[in-house]
């Protein structure tokens, strides 16, 4: 539960930790620490959910870090920080959730690949004609073992891909 106060403050009853006293952070601090689990469990499941020092000025400045330190909501750890693993009450607050899918950690089609397959299709979307919004699309997907070659690929802008993608 969070609510914007008029000062432009965040106030949180922090129910998700088991303690019920509201708490007051600058807006910075907790708009930083929410991205940064986001970004933390999206990325860092294997760490543990450490944020290392070098990501902390992505979401935080140093007022912000001492804040969140303050109330618990950031404990130091080696080579950086971890929202806190366990409730006052000892209870697990994480769990790792399920491995990014394979869509999401395949590497990137190179520019030239993309440059390429876009001339083939003479820039526009194969299904459609469109020349707006284009993206690669796999014919085979990538999920069902379909490859990143030129022959699997083909332009199609984003609604058609999107139609695509809710029927596989
Ligand atoms: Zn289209």
């Amino acid at each position: 539960m969070s609510k914007m106060s008029r000062d432009g403050a965040v106030l949180l009853s922090n129910r998700l930790f088991g303690h019920p006293e509201a708490v007051e952070l600058r807006p910075s601090a907790f708009a930083g620490w929410v991205r940064a689990l986001c970004w933390a469990g999206k990325y860092m499941r294997e760490h543990d959910w450490l944020i290392p020092d070098s990501a902390t000025r992505m979401f935080f400045n140093k007022r912000d870090i001492a804040s969140l330190l303050e109330i618990g909501w950031l404990v130091e750890a080696e080579g950086g920080y971890r929202p806190p693993m366990q409730d006052r009450r000892g209870r697990d607050l994480w769990r790792p959730g399920p491995r990014p899918a394979a869509e999401l950690r395949r590497k990137k089609i190179p520019h030239r690949v993309r440059a390429l397959i876009y001339e083939r299709d003479g820039g526009a979307c194969v299904t459609c004609g469109s020349t707006d919004r284009l993206t690669l699309d796999h014919i085979k997907p990538f999920s069902h073992g379909g490859s990143d070659e030129p022959d699997n690929l083909q332009t199609m802008c984003l609604p058609c891909n999107s139609r695509k993608g809710a029927r596989v």
